[in-house]
């Protein structure tokens, strides 16, 4: 089971709309970098790094870039400050290729058995609605899903994902309020195999990266589901907010530290001109971003497609030509 290909229709639009903030900040700062220039000198690559950087691109990122692009102007002697922007979202979308595979899992892989889905984060990033938008798409697709709702901590998210999971005509798993996570978690695997499901999505209660005792409650999460399914998790979703710029970084990588992450969501981007993050944070972790939140809505969920995302990201609106 796949999540690729499952997401087609209307998806450009709500891209282009979602990133408008994010594509508006990023191409007034490469006009600035490149203002009253011809071609690519020194100046104007640091303007381009400032105005990556100041995209939360994030450094380390912005330098790999930075290196490309000097290469390609050692190499091809000339490079006109007109073409420096096609130049930018090709070596971006080459970078976010080397680094982050997307081929996590084939089709065969998990033919007959649930794949699991846990997904990880702090408060407030939209570990519930992703995983109701997420059900609500494999529901239309025919997919059979169970969501275990593994945050007992927070009573209202087991009521947001009790009206989500009717609307995705999913089943939910759901513990006494407090109850042990893992047990939850547990429950659903079991629950999912005996219904023959093809999905099962675990939310997780928010928790901050620096406490060692929830960091460790997610291995338990993780132990207990291994003993229903040897192959849970498939995979380990980190949710992060887009709009939170520089933290997000800061949570990716305390998270990545304290567990096994092999995904990565970024929600928010509708409202940000930070999405610049979506760039650096995957590059950092070699971690694929799978999806990207555009909105509140239960559409505004996308398989994250790197192509597209980058071009989005440079396209120049009709005013700018
Ligand atoms: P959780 O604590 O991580 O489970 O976060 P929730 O799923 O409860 O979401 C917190 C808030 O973020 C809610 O108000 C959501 O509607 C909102 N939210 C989630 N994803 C997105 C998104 O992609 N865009 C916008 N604008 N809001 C979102
Ligand atoms: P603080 O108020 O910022 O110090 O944070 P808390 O200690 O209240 O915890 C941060 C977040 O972790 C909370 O909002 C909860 O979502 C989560 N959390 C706290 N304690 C527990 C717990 O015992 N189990 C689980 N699953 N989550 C918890
Ligand atoms: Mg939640």
């Amino acid at each position: 089971m796949s999540f690729f290909g499952l997401f087609g229709k209307g998806r450009r639009e709500t891209l282009e709309s979602g990133l408008q903030k994010t594509r508006e900040s990023v191409l007034g700062k490469l006009a600035r970098a490149v203002a009253g220039k011809s071609t690519v000198d020194d100046d104007v690559l640091d303007g381009l790094e400032d105005a990556l950087i100041t995209s939360d691109v994030g450094v380390e990122t912005t330098l790999e870039i930075i290196e490309r692009i000097q290469a390609r102007v050692r190499r091809d002697k000339y490079v006109g400050t007109n073409e420096l922007r096609d130049i930018l979202r090709e070596e971006i979308v080459e970078l976010l290729s080397e680094q982050a595979p997307q081929d996590l899992n084939a089709n065969e892989e998990t033919s007959g058995v649930p794949y699991v889905l846990m997904v990880v984060g702090v408060n407030g990033v939209g570990k519930t609605t992703t995983i109701g938008k997420l059900a609500y798409r494999l529901g239309r697709e025919g997919k059979r899903v169970v969501i275990g709702a593994a945050d007992t901590f927070r009573a209202a998210a087991q009521e947001q994902l009790e009206v989500w999971a009717e609307r995705a005509g999913a089943v939910l798993v759901k513990g006494a309020a407090g109850a042990d996570p893992a047990s939850v978690a547990f429950e659903a695997v079991r629950v999912a195999k005996v219904q023959g499901a093809d999905f099962v999505l675990v939310d997780t209660a928010g928790r901050l990266h620096n406490k060692v005792g929830l960091m460790q409650e997610l291995t338990k999460i993780r132990n207990v589901m291994q003993k229903q399914l040897p192959t849970a998790p498939n995979e380990v979703m980190l949710v992060l907010d887009g709009g939170t710029g520089q933290n997000a970084f800061e949570q990716a990588r305390q998270f990545s530290k304290a567990t096994a992450v092999n995904s990565l969501c970024i929600t928010k981007l509708d409202g940000t001109a930070k999405g610049g993050v979506v760039v650096g944070v995957s590059h950092m972790l070699s971690v694929p971003v799978r999806f990207i939140g555009l909105g509140e809505g239960i559409e505004d969920l996308q398989v994250f497609d790197r192509r597209e995302f980058v071009e989005s990201l440079f396209r120049r609106d009709g005013k700018m030509g």
